[in-house]
């Protein structure tokens, strides 16, 4: 896609200049959500080569610039990735939620699962519930002193995020605030 020159950022200052972040303000159950970009072609390919080109090194691309302010405005959070199917985590050969994530040095705390795929295309009627089926605690920590930060890279119908605050909710965390790379217009279709 572009030169390296940065060993931190591994796109240059055109490629992420038309990367165009906006940090966009959302709620999502109530909870402050924010998406760094909105679905733009740029970020649409950038994401595509990252996640679907397994492209590792763009974990860097797309929080690393402003890294600082991001971990500064979460000091104190743990962070809860939304998960992947774990056979595509094994076929990628990593987890690209995590890795992107991985960046902002938070402490992070991997303990929701997804399981059943085939949930996902009969999801038509009361889909939320259906979502939160195949979304799951695999451990219970104690969050009650704790604020969590969500984060997922694409938020498209909100119904993923959603089961994740409602899963997380059960341990009473005192916040839950999320936080997303892209955000898709109602138009836009996309594989999640
Ligand atoms: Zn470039």
């Amino acid at each position: 896609m572009c030169h390296i020159l940065n060993e931190k950022i591994p796109i240059c200052r055109t490629c992420q200049n038309e990367m165009r972040p906006k940090f966009i303000k959302l709620k999502a159950e109530g909870h402050n959500a924010t998406s760094i970009y909105d679905y733009n072609p740029f970020i649409k390919k950038l994401i595509y080569q990252y996640k679907g080109c397994y492209d590792y090194e763009l974990n860097k691309a797309f929080i690393s610039m402003f890294a600082k302010e991001i971990k500064l405005r979460y000091s104190g959070y743990v962070v809860i990735p939304v998960p992947s199917y774990k056979k595509e985590d094994e076929e990628r050969g990593f987890n690209h939620v995590v890795e992107i994530y991985k960046n902002l040095g938070l402490t992070m705390l991997e303990i929701l699962e997804k399981t059943e795929k085939h949930k996902q295309a009969i999801s038509t009627v009361n889909s939320r519930h259906k979502v939160y089926k195949y979304l799951a605690l695999s451990a219970h920590p104690d969050l009650r002193k704790k604020k969590v930060l969500l984060v997922d890279d694409v938020y498209t119908t909100g119904s993923t995020i959603k089961s994740a605050i409602n899963l997380v909710e059960k341990l009473n965390p005192k916040r839950i605030e999320v936080l997303v790379i892209a955000k898709t217009k109602p138009k836009q279709t996309n594989t999640n």
